[in-house]
């Protein structure tokens, strides 16, 4: 399986490659040359996540690893879960929700991140070299990437974090690390100002040693996305006696769903794929009205879906609307976002066959907390409110369908102490967080600076 750029220029690529390069040359994202099929009756054989994990990540990794290596590395990837096999389902009627949360930094980046790191590590050992991680974050993605990269003594992660609207608890996380290759910084600025700082530090790699890498471990990371696929089969081994399932995902980056899109291009039958999102609405504006183009950001009580553009969009255009015609493909995103894209209106059409989309305010969402937790006695975690509204909305016409939880509800506790609702069971990756001493290292968004103090600790 080789890989090849949404724009077009950049192609047969292997696995290792594009998981150290991490972008295309040309600017887009990297996708592999064919769909690898998946065997249903295999999957629904299997009785671990592990197992069925062991089915999908070898379909990508054969260009650079043997099937015995992934199978090694898949097999040890996972670790300090707090639930016995990584995954939770809990059933209320027709909606189960699926709890990715169970992971060392109780969101479900953990799964896309913690294999990533793993195959990093691999590649570096077996060329005997070291890594810079340099990511931005608004919540979840630093904490997941400092944790998964921790442990290996050849990555050092310095991760950016913007004075913005993510919760304590998540700061904490990233703030609180004891570790000498772990270093968080935080940018007076907003998260758009500290992606700038990213993407021309990718452009000048004037602070990298001699071989040394610089990882990326934004979503738009393909061996995240194989991390993520693995878990929509899982649901599948699960549920699929239910009938066709629908999904409905919490989303920001669009990386979530167009795992689940992956899956289904694998094999996996779904019946409705639902986009949901908060008060940053571009995906909803673009599924119900045609309409791709960036505003400023909202914050809301959802801060891990508060973005102005959705980075893995592309690949679901390129590949679902443009059947993978990469020159018409680059003719939009080369010129995006100063040009919003619209697509021909048949093209358009095309998504009624897969997806809906909706998109649910912070008053909803909070009383779909407070709903569910009357109802049920169960706590949603408010990203993962936001994907229950359609959900419940439409399992009462007798749709089954899996609600994605992407986050522990305790790493967001201002909402729950607004609506009188006490959070019993903390997870082990949030106990005694507020004990802990931070160390964080401030500054403006000014590039030298910052290289500075790289160049200072590599
Ligand atoms: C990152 C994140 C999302 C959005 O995921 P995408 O893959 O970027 O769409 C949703 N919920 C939580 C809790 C997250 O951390």
């Amino acid at each position: 399986m080789l890989y090849h750029s949404t724009r077009g220029k950049d192609s047969d690529k292997d696995f290792a490659s594009i998981l150290m390069q991490g972008l295309a040359e040309d600017g887009g994202l990297f996708m592999p040359d064919y769909w690898p099929q998946v065997d249903l009756d295999e999957i629904k054989s299997k009785t671990s996540f592990v197992d069925i994990a062991k089915c999908i990540v070898p379909l990508f990794t054969s260009s650079s690893f043997s099937h015995d290596e992934t199978i090694g590395i898949v097999e040890s990837t996972w670790h300090d879960f707090e639930h016995q096999d990584l995954i939770g389902i809990k059933e209320f009627n027709s909606v189960a929700i699926l709890e990715l949360f169970h992971g060392p930094t109780a969101a479900f980046k953990d799964f896309g991140l913690q294999l990533a790191a793993a195959f990093f590590n691999q590649v570096l050992e077996s060329e005997n070299k070291t890594a810079i991680v340099l990511g931005a974050t608004s919540g979840d993605t630093g904490s997941a990437a400092i944790d998964a990269c921790r442990s290996y003594d050849r990555i050092k992660s310095f991760i950016m974090l913007p004075n913005g609207n993510m919760s304590e608890v998540q700061r904490r996380q990233m703030s609180t690390i004891k570790a000498s290759n772990v270093f968080a910084l935080r940018i007076n600025g907003t998260f758009d100002d500290c992606q700038d700082l990213v993407k021309l530090a990718f452009k000048k790699r004037d602070f990298l040693n001699t071989d040394q890498y610089l990882l990326a471990v934004n979503s738009i990371n393909w061996t995240r996305i194989i991390g993520q696929i693995c878990y929509y089969f899982y649901a599948y081994n699960q549920l699929h006696n239910k009938g066709n399932i629908n999904f409905s995902i919490p989303t920001g980056n669009f990386g979530n769903v167009f795992a689940c899109y992956s899956a289904h291009k694998m094999g996996l039958p779904i019946n409705k794929i639902s986009v949901a999102v908060n008060n940053n609405d571009i995906l909803h504006r673009f599924f119900s009205d045609n309409d791709y183009s960036k505003q400023i950001v909202h914050e809301t009580v959802s801060p891990s879906m508060d973005i102005s553009v959705a980075s893995n969009f592309e690949r679901l255009i390129y590949d679902f609307f443009l059947d993978r015609d990469s020159a018409k493909c680059a003719a939009m995103f080369d010129n995006f976002p100063a040009n919003p894209i619209e697509l021909n209106s048949k093209t358009w059409q095309k998504k009624e066959k897969l997806f809906s989309s909706s998109k649910v305010n912070d008053l909803d969402t909070k009383k779909i907390i407070q709903e569910i937790h009357q109802s049920y006695g169960y706590i949603l975690d408010p990203h993962t409110a936001v994907a229950a509204s359609e959900a419940l909305r439409k399992s009462d016409q007798g749709n089954p369908y899996v609600v994605l939880s992407t986050a522990h509800p305790a790493k967001f506790p201002k909402i729950y102490e607004e609506l009188g609702i006490e959070i019993n069971f903390l997870p082990a990756a949030l106990k005694g967080l507020f004990q802990k001493e931070e160390s964080l290292h401030t500054f403006d968004a000014d590039y030298n600076q910052i290289i500075n103090f790289i160049n200072l600790n590599n």
